[in-house]
């Protein structure tokens, strides 16, 4: 390719969600890692496309191709074994105020999407944990914040401009695919190389922050739905000790009548008295703003500030989600294992996510709550837990994020998605000779034998 460039090094350091201060993953020339530094890609060659001709070139020139996002899966769904193709130079934004649409290249992260629409007043209806990921990226593996009423972020995705397998330009949309778009847009990075995404915004919105601590595990049996409707967008977190959530992050809108004031009690949990970090003891500089005070919705969505630098990648990350009507009931279960879990873990959180139809994402026709967990970098201690965890959820229906760490078998993962073979169908229209397929594919979407490792 004559715009080829090779990826020499990251040097950057990116965000550390919980914390500030580890040592930073290892990423070079010779050794290239996803931002953690746990997945090591199984090829050096690192494509960077400034036009779309660029991409019709190396899709032509490679029998295995995988489009590259920010790197901040946990697994190999993102890996090639042949050649990866980042798209970060197509950075363009167009707002159109009128459709209430933004269409955006391949390569902005909501970090930058952000502010730009923002300053023109509109907002995206949720936004993930930290801002550095890129938005296409984060469709494609359902990526959610949380908010009993918000579908995760693909739910936003009204069109992709994709170049598929044959090198053609195509538009997914609903009009345009009718019934197999919703199959389209939790794509895995299988259907093509996404160049441009369009999605939803709506007016931009301001948000107070409030954080509870202490709340009994003993009150989410009657209140679970009760705490999670009483913001926006609420995150539940514990360390799975004493039978209680450690904090409770509340996120209000204020155009929706929220009171900015302080209530005290919070279903027995105490309103913190300062900003806090989500992890006890650690410096809170780096989080969003609390205490009620008034901010811009991107301001205050994340848990992390915009603009923190981030510093290290070194925690591991695992995320399952169940029905919110079984969401006690999980908690529970879960709260079995916690003296094998607690000694590995910085922290777990719940979050809930609203219903959707898009095939396999992992909140298919199904209103739920997701348990997650930050683990401390230690692969083959958190690869023994995982399977225990996955064991205790399997009466609920599990399903695990697609771009975190999993054990579960394809055989589960099938009778999970009752659209499985129908996005294997897809995937076959659109890829007949499997040039976007990588092993994740092939193991958890074609059931070869092998985990997400
Ligand atoms: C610190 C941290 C915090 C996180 N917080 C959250 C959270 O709050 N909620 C949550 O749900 N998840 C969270 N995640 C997971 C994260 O959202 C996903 O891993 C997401 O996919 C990352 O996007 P990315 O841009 O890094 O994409 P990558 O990891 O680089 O790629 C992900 C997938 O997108 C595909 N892809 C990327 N670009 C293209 C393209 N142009 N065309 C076609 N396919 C493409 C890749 O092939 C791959 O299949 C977090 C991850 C980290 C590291």
């Amino acid at each position: 390719m004559d715009k080829r460039e090779f990826l020499k090094t990251s040097g950057a350091l990116f965000a550390s969600t919980f914390l500030p201060k580890l040592t930073a993953a290892q990423t070079t020339s010779d050794n290239r890692t996803n931002w953690a530094g746990n997945y090591t890609y199984s090829t050096k060659n690192l494509d960077f496309a400034n036009t779309v001709e660029d991409i019709k070139r190396a899709i032509h020139g490679h029998s295995h191709l995988k489009a590259l996002g920010a790197r901040h899966s946990f697994n190999g769904i993102a890996d090639s074994t042949e050649d990866q193709i980042s798209l970060k130079h197509f950075d363009q934004i167009d707002l159109n105020t009128k459709a209430k649409t933004v269409t955006l290249g391949a390569g902005v992260t909501y970090g930058q999407l952000a502010p730009y629409i923002d300053a023109r007043g509109f907002a995206v209806h949720n936004l993930a944990s930290l801002p550095h990921i890129s938005v296409v990226g984060a469709c494609a593996t359902a990526t959610h914040g949380s908010g009993s009423r918000n579908g995760n972020l693909s739910t936003a995705v009204r069109a992709m401009e994709i170049v598929t397998a044959n090198g053609e330009v195509a538009v997914f949309s609903r009009e345009k695919l009718g019934d197999k778009f919703p199959g389209s847009v939790v794509g895995l990075g299988a259907l093509g190389v996404i160049t441009r995404i369009t999605l939803d915004v709506q007016p931009a919105f301001q948000m107070t922050q409030m954080v509870y601590e202490n709340l009994s595990f003993s009150q989410l049996e009657h209140h679970l739905d009760d705490v999670f409707a009483s913001g926006y967008s609420v995150s539940i977190f514990t360390d799975w000790q004493n039978h209680r959530a450690t904090q409770v992050w509340i996120k209000r809108r204020v155009d929706q009548g929220s009171p900015t004031d302080l209530h005290a009690d919070f279903y027995g949990a105490k309103a913190a008295t300062h900003n806090l970090h989500p992890l006890a003891g650690h410096s809170a500089e780096n989080c969003t703003e609390q205490m009620g005070i008034s901010g811009p919705w991107y301001e205050r969505l994340p848990h992390f500030r915009m603009n923190f630098t981030p510093s290290s990648g070194a925690e591991l990350q695992s995320e399952y989600f169940v029905p919110r009507d079984k969401g006690y009931a999980a908690i529970l279960a879960v709260e079995q294992l916690r003296d094998q879990i607690t000694p590995h873990l910085f922290i777990s959180e719940f979050r809930t996510i609203a219903a959707d139809d898009l095939w396999i994402s992992p909140c298919y026709q199904r209103p739920s709550m997701a348990i997650h967990f930050t683990w401390k970098p230690d692969w083959p201690a958190v690869k023994k837990i995982l399977p225990l965890i996955e064991k205790i959820l399997a009466p609920f229906g599990a399903r695990p994020h697609w771009a975190k760490l999993f054990t579960m078998s394809p055989a589960d993962l099938t009778t999970r998605y009752a659209k499985m073979s129908d996005y294997q169908e897809l995937l076959a229209q659109f890829d007949p000779n499997g040039k976007f397929r990588n092993k994740f594919i092939n193991s958890n979407i074609y059931g070869a034998k092998q985990t997400s490792e």
